[in-house]
């Protein structure tokens, strides 16, 4: 078994650098055939390059012609894509419809979250490509899952309206909807409560080194908004419910 999820990591990997070049190309008007290139000089990947994790830590993060530093978004996204993947498996195995499924919702989470983290903003293709997958699971199981989805939209929609956008992006609620469809009713309520919860950990956190660095440094305060994405934080609490049941409400 664990030469097969070795296996199923190395897949996943080799996915999460196909995500990596959707997530860098993403809304650049650069089509996603070709090849990769250094994003500084411009040096085209040789097919030793492309190997993920290894070629990043063989030339220890920097790229071979101009030295300069290739990103960690890089082995972050293609350790995280081969740790989901494994993850799935581990929780779904033997139902291979399930599988397949969630392995696309885990290959579009980590474009979402990944390119929400980058830019601040979520992406509209991908959203709607994993709304669509939800609104199936939804209808595959019933009213109460279709009303999680509506009634988690409806609670970020509202923060988005009342702070102007200040608090929650409306991608944020896009993200809620789906959530919410995929997760039902009791399982929701669990990992928006966890994303809120590591959101203000996070950004609490933020808050304080921000103020420590400005009495030391003196450089400039950051607020929580401009800073810290949320979409991350939300596919983290759909991520622990998902894999490891995580209920904050016992029922
Ligand atoms: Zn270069």
């Amino acid at each position: 078994m664990w030469l097969w999820y070795l296996l199923i990591f190395i897949f996943g990997t080799i996915i999460g650098s196909f995500l990596n070049v959707l997530i860098i190309r993403y809304n650049t008007g650069k089509s996603l055939a070709g090849r990769s290139g250094c994003l500084a000089c411009g040096r085209q990947l040789t097919a030793l390059d492309l190997v993920p994790i290894l070629s990043y830590l063989s030339l220890k993060g920097r790229c071979r012609e101009c030295q300069s530093h290739i990103s960690l978004q890089y082995p972050i996204v293609e350790v995280l894509t081969g740790l989901l993947f494994v993850l799935t498996v581990w929780r779904f195995f033997p139902n291979f419809n399930l599988i397949a499924f969630y392995w696309l919702i885990m290959a579009l989470v980590v474009i979402i979250g990944a390119y929400d983290w980058r830019h601040q903003i979520i992406p509209t293709g991908p959203m709607y490509i994993l709304i669509a997958l939800s609104l199936i699971w939804a209808v595959a199981n019933g009213g109460a899952y279709l009303l999680a989805g509506l009634g988690s939209f409806a609670f970020f929609a509202f923060l988005w309206a009342v702070s102007g956008g200040r608090w929650m992006g409306f991608g944020d609620a896009k993200l809620g909807l789906a959530l919410g469809w995929l997760l039902g009713p009791v399982a929701t309520l669990s990992a928006l409560a966890l994303a809120f919860w590591s959101g203000a950990l996070v950004g609490i956190g933020l808050m304080v080194a921000s103020r420590l660095k400005r009495l030391w440094w003196g450089s400039k305060l950051i607020t929580i908004k401009s800073e810290l994405p949320f979409a991350p934080f939300m596919i983290l609490g759909l991520l622990m419910v998902l894999f490891f049941s995580w209920h904050v409400i016992p029922f």
